[in-house]
């Protein structure tokens, strides 16, 4: 039996395996132009979460408010010419946009777009997004009947802003104070290089002068949803949105971000010829940042050591060392990384030794690129690919520090074992620690978030806030009744 055919089964029925993942998705759309919308749950483990009926409930509004105001709407056409000037007027406007641009590696992309998809739902906003150099070719349309790509007769040619500008958040409250009414146009720069008056992104007064603001831009590259959480105003709705508080990114990025048929027929295809031979799947993900700290001796050896520490592979067998046990299983290893190496280091260790347990481990890279490349769409397909497959595991390991596998993680519902990340040359020990919940780490907030807003290890407002494992001074969301002491 394959792995494939074990899921299904091991569900008991594909009825069981719901594709409209508990009504998180809307049905009957995009079944051919989208084919990952409704296969994708065949290929993950089944997550044990299921979204909120008012979750639910939301995304079918958001839906219908996106159809109203897309772009060439009336609706939208009334609100164009405030993109380039005037005052926003003081009643409420029809439609408020939120503006997303692509910006660093495609897994702090993703995470940044998650985050941003999230402030959207919350402010009742539309999310509408600069398709790049090659974003726009990863994923189908995630919203029914209507587009989330920026036109291409948009009058705003250029996206690019940066912190300091005039028309940032931080510069408007830098000369005046906090402003109401503000421009009809802001930029919010959410990125981890925040002046301080950036920062104030994330407070309820600000938040307030921003609600009526029509044409919003975020750019960042983080996931900043829990500096949301942070916020008093947001906290009850997003409380109510997610009783379950960890799957912030889990149940969104489900919803939002669906691999192109393109994509999904590199992923099913290297699934089904490299990863359906088992009934279990580990994958791990190993992300170099600073080579002179991560020599490969060293990164490799801590893999390995990671790996038989935590019993996530089987120990070698040095007392009987047959040819090929009488009875096996199949154990399917995904390891993703930009580098050679890493790969046969691992399968070597089970050709020089047979697996205990009769274990035949079966070990598989799909893609050493060696180096990381910027909006770059076949290299940028087989990350995004990669990360999918991550997802399809049942047990992960990831780097600290990486969105990538943040990505996996997330998508795939799991709580990674986590590389802790090299401070010099010697060998990393302990090699890794287990996360703490499977969302992804706001890197980087900015300190005065942290002094207002957090007490202690906790979030004033929200006690499951606290500092991430893999990041120091990283801030994440935990479950809520895993409360920090
Ligand atoms: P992060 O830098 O680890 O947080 O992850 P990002 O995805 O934001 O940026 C790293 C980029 O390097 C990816 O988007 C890919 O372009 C490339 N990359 C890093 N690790 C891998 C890997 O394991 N596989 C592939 N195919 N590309 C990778």
């Amino acid at each position: 039996m394959s792995g494939f055919e074990a899921r299904t089964s091991a569900a008991g029925s594909d009825a069981l395996r719901d594709k409209y993942l508990d009504g998180l998705l809307a049905a009957g759309l995009y079944e051919d132009s989208c084919r990952s919308r409704y296969e994708a749950v065949n290929y993950r483990h089944l997550s044990p979460y299921k979204p909120s009926a008012y979750l639910v409930q939301k995304l079918r509004e958001y839906e219908d408010r996106h159809r109203r105001c897309a772009p060439h709407t009336n609706a939208y056409k009334k609100m164009l010419p405030l993109l380039t000037g005037g005052v926003a007027a003081g009643t409420v406007e029809e439609c408020k946009y939120l503006l997303w641009t692509p910006f660093s590696g495609l897994g702090n992309k993703i995470i940044s777009l998650t985050s941003s998809f999230l402030y959207a739902l919350l402010t009742e906003r539309v999310l509408l997004i600069d398709r790049g150099r090659d974003f726009s070719k990863l994923f189908c349309e995630p919203f029914p009947g209507t587009s989330w790509l920026i036109p291409e007769d948009f009058p705003m040619k250029n996206l690019y802003f940066n912190r300091g500008d005039p028309l940032s958040y931080g510069s408007l409250v830098r000369e005046k104070g906090i402003v109401n009414p503000l421009p009809s146009f802001v930029y919010a720069h959410v990125v981890t290089d925040f002046a301080q008056e950036d920062a104030r992104f994330f407070f309820e007064e600000d938040q307030r002068a921003l609600r009526g603001v029509p044409w919003l831009l975020v750019r960042s590259e983080v996931h900043y949803a829990a500096g949301l959480f942070l916020n008093a105003d947001f906290e009850p709705e997003l409380s109510r949105l997610f009783p379950e508080t960890e799957t912030v990114f889990h149940h969104l990025s489900r919803y939002l971000l669906h691999p192109s048929n393109k994509a999904w027929g590199m992923i099913t295809r290297y699934y089904h010829t490299y990863l359906a031979k088992g009934k279990e799947r580990l994958g791990i993900q190993i992300r170099i940042f600073n080579h002179e700290n991560s020599p490969f001796e060293n990164v490799s050896t801590q893999v390995v050591n990671c790996l038989m520490k935590e019993k996530l592979l089987p120990e070698i067998d040095l007392n009987d060392p047959q040819v090929v046990p009488s009875r096996w299983k199949i154990m399917d290893v995904i390891v993703t990384t930009l580098h050679s190496g890493y790969l046969d280091k691992i399968r070597s260790i089970y050709w020089e030794h047979p697996a205990a347990g009769g274990v035949l481990v079966s070990v598989h890279q799909p893609s050493h690129e060696e180096y990381q490349l910027m909006d770059d769409e076949s290299h940028d397909m087989k990350a995004w690919a990669e990360m999918n497959l991550l997802s399809f595991s049942d047990v992960l390991v990831t780097s600290a520090w990486s969105t990538f596998g943040y990505v996996g993680q997330g998508l795939g519902g799991l709580k990674p074992w986590i590389l802790l990340r090299p401070k010099s040359p010697a060998l990393q020990e302990p090699s890794c620690v287990r996360d703490i919940s499977m969302e992804p780490c706001f890197h980087l907030p900015p300190a005065y978030l942290c002094e207002q807003k957090m007490d202690g290890k906790r979030g004033k407002v929200a006690p499951y806030v606290t500092y991430c494992v893999d990041v120091e001074g990283g801030l994440k969301v935990l479950a809520r009744n895993n409360e920090v002491q």
